[in-house]
């Protein structure tokens, strides 16, 4: 059992990844970012709070997705937790070390995946997932075979993220490069860092992910 980080701006394929884990290696993937989408529709005032911020491409308090990743980390590990998305800022990665030991479980490693900017706004803005099953596709690169149809489920309801617009891309980037981009250091120095080509072919970024894996 591994329980990992996938570590990179937004678009650089965590979510994608992290699905191929889950489905090869029954990992548990832990997104805060899905977790907040969830609780955005919940209506709550905490609920309604996130969306602002989300749409925004703003991150959400620390108290608010270390209180989820918590709840999340004495569940089932099954093959071991992918956190995705998850530590953003210096204050996360502490708190999940804390949790990692009060529950004595490690984290073995902190994969980087490498991407430019140019990529990864030509990534998002044509981003879109099964509503039914959550399969990723792209209007250009991943198109499904029959327009409007999954081509895993058949679902054909169609959905894209409020926030995959060029705005909010710029600002979530800004919080990347500012926030969560001083995490590459920090796990470096406790010599837990890979980093793996995110602009490779998917077969080849996931053959990168399951080296450092095996290594373990
Ligand atoms: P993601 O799906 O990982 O791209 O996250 C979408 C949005 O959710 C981000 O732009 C933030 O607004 C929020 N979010 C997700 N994870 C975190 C986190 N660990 N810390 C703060 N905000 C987060």
């Amino acid at each position: 059992m591994v329980n990992i980080i996938l570590l990179g701006p937004p678009g650089a394929g965590k979510g994608t990844q992290a699905k191929r884990l889950v489905d090869e290696r029954h990992m548990v993937q832990l997104s805060t970012g899905d977790m907040l989408r969830e609780a955005k529709t919940s209506g709550t005032d905490m609920g309604n709070r996130v969306a602002e911020v989300m749409a925004k491409g703003q991150l959400v308090t620390d108290e608010i997705v270390i209180g989820l990743i918590e709840e999340k980390i004495t569940g089932n590990a099954g093959g071991g937790f992918i956190f995705d998305g998850f530590p953003r800022t210096l204050a996360q990665a502490d708190a999940l070390g804390a949790l990692m030991a009060r529950t004595g479980q490690t984290l073995d490693a902190v994969i980087e995946m490498q991407v430019d900017d140019v990529a990864l706004v030509a990534r998002i803005t044509g981003r879109f997932t099964c509503g039914s099953c959550g399969a990723v596709y792209h209007d250009v690169t991943k198109p499904t075979a029959k327009p409007g149809t999954c081509d895993v489920c058949g679902g054909t309801q169609m959905v894209r993220r409020a926030d995959d617009n060029e705005d909010a891309l710029r600002q979530r980037l800004m919080e990347y490069y500012k926030k969560t981009s001083p995490l590459i250091g920090y796990y470096y120095a406790k010599q837990q860092l890979s980093s793996v080509d995110g602009l490779a072919a998917m077969d080849a970024v996931a053959a990168a992910i399951a080296q450092v894996l095996d290594k373990r």
